[in-house]
């Protein structure tokens, strides 16, 4: 149903010569009933979560200039200028834990949004997996996070492509893979299951188009820019154990039992878990106590390849853990513990050159919007490199 909207929306856009135009005409498919949440039989607290077991264009001032830049101002940028965060507020309308008056999706949401614009005063790009209260699937979460890295290194491709061998063929091939995903989070139910190991099975075997993003995500260009965070609270199992409290990290790990068959290359491992020891650190000085950073295998850092950490932000069954993420103070001073440890992180990472292509700026504007999704596919077909 809703790629006949599409399609109706696509026709009537290009009618009136509307392409390039960001006006919003489709609304955030989060909200369209035919594409809510379709109940992900292996979310990113099942069968691995065992604690969680309760209910521009560059240069024209754009949202990317502030972190993506390379023109007008070169004095004053900020620590993060040049980095990319992905921050991923666990869970949605529909798998949201909740105790005692605690709403895990809901505090996590807020904790995102408190997050993003410190790290945006500092100079980064943050991107969102979902901005509301509504649920977005794993997969769509995941094949944004694919499409998001991949972007940036054809654009990064496309500057260099005086000095890449067989540059349109190897464009072509980023730009089929950035299409795969594309069509991932218009069409979740038809191929989500295709390319992503969900419902989770430890004998499956990674789609071998999913290896070939893996692989370009261990290029530098993506991996010393990129850092994706999970943000959730963790709940003991029932009985529960409202003693428990603290803070842990997740990371996907090849050494994983059970990653061990799926993909044997992740490449950030240590990435990761440097990031998660700064984090608790940081996290602790401000009342939630260090606990661990641990291998695991959750959706939303098994299915792409970047330097990624699912956070546990405390327990909500713990008294004192609860009632701090609920006092909004306290999620000021959090917000700020995860600016400075990302701060920390990147400071010994050296930033990749700056991708000039004013295509990065489409996808980075919201694609949420249909409408830009659209115009996306549509600029890869024209890109620079490809049809000269
Ligand atoms: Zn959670």
């Amino acid at each position: 149903m809703f790629r006949k909207i599409f399609i109706i929306i696509f026709i009537f856009i290009m009618s009136v010569g509307l392409v390039s135009s960001v006006v919003v005409l489709a609304p955030g498919f989060s909200s369209d009933p035919d594409f809510s949440f379709v109940a992900d039989p292996s979310p990113d607290l099942s069968d691995q979560d065992l604690f969680e077991n309760d209910s521009s264009s560059d240069s024209d001032g754009s949202d990317l200039s502030s972190g993506l830049s390379t023109h007008g101002d070169s004095s004053d940028h900020g620590a993060l200028h040049g980095r990319i965060i992905i921050l991923d507020p666990g869970h949605g309308s529909d798998t949201t834990n909740t105790f005692q008056g605690y709403n895990e999706q809901v505090v996590m949401l807020k904790l995102a949004h408190k997050i993003k614009p410190l790290l945006e005063a500092n100079g980064a790009f943050v991107h969102m997996t979902r901005k509301t209260y509504d649920g977005v699937t794993l997969a769509t979460r995941i094949a944004l996070t694919n499409v998001w890295s991949l972007t940036v290194l054809r654009a990064s491709m496309i500057d260099n492509a005086a000095e890449i061998e067989n540059i349109d063929e190897n464009l072509s091939e980023v730009e089929r893979l950035i299409n795969i995903m594309l069509n991932i989070i218009i069409d979740p139910e038809e191929y989500s299951e295709i390319y992503f190991n969900t419902p989770f099975s430890p004998t499956a075997i990674i789609h071998p188009d999913l290896v070939k993003i893996f692989e370009l995500q261990s290029n530098p260009v993506i991996s010393d820019r990129f850092l994706f965070i999970s943000l959730h609270s963790n709940a003991t199992g029932r009985p529960i154990n409202t003693g428990v409290h603290g803070a842990d990290v997740y990371y996907a790990s090849n050494t994983h039992y059970e990653l061990s068959r799926y993909f044997t290359g992740y490449s950030h491992p240590e990435r990761s878990i440097a990031f998660g020891e700064i984090l608790l650190d940081h996290i602790h000085d401000v009342g939630i106590q260090r606990r661990s950073v641990n291998r695991a295998n959750f959706f939303v850092i098994r299915e792409h390849n970047l330097p990624a950490v699912l956070v546990e932000n405390g327990y909500h069954t713990n008294q004192r853990d609860r009632e701090n993420l609920m006092d909004d103070e306290f999620l000021d001073k959090l917000a700020v513990a995860y600016l400075d440890a990302i701060k920390t992180y990147f400071a010994d990472i050296p930033l990749p050159p700056i991708p000039s292509d004013p295509d990065v700026s489409y996808i980075f504007q919201d694609i949420f919007d249909f409408v830009n999704i659209r115009n996306f596919r549509v600029s890869l077909n024209r890109g620079p490199g490809i049809k000269p």
